[in-house]
């Protein structure tokens, strides 16, 4: 089985690193199945999952925004935050996308308030999924 090496990196570093058969995620113009050999590109990424295809299993990564590099033999997401599934910390996303479900809640607020606490229930969301998929 052919395989690409990916890895995920954030500011305070390496997240994951693996060579796998397939890289699935979310780009911001939609979902991307990315297989070894894949054309070069380089595309924004939405807030998601990113899921990848080894040895007959799938390792799960959320990821909170950022960039995808590919190049054929060579695949790395640059995101603002990530974490593999097994690492979050389930009560401190349900925390999260409580606080951002109350913030949304509120009527006076500026729109860069709102914006920010839809953005903060979207990564709550992300994760709380990520997690429960794994397990
Ligand atoms: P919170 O309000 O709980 O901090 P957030 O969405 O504002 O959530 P981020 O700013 O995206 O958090 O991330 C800050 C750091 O905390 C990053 O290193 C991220 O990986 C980590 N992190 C955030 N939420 C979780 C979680 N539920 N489980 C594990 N790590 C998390």
């Amino acid at each position: 089985m052919k395989t690409v090496s990916v890895s995920i990196v954030t500011p305070d570093g390496p997240v994951y690193e693996s060579d796998v058969e397939m890289v699935s995620t979310k780009a911001a113009s939609g979902e991307l199945g990315i297989l070894p050999g894949h054309v070069p590109m380089v595309a924004p990424l939405a807030i998601g999952a990113v899921r990848l295809k080894k040895d007959g299993h799938t390792d799960l990564v959320a990821v909170s925004g950022g960039f995808l590099e590919v190049r054929p033999d060579k695949v790395t997401i640059l995101a603002q935050a990530a974490e593999n599934a097994n690492e979050i910390d389930i009560d401190r996303a349900i925390r999260a996308k409580q606080r951002a479900e109350e913030r949304l809640r509120k009527q006076k607020q500026s729109e860069i308030d709102y914006r920010r606490a839809e953005l903060a229930l979207r990564r709550a969301l992300n994760r709380i999924n990520v997690a429960q998929n794994a397990r």
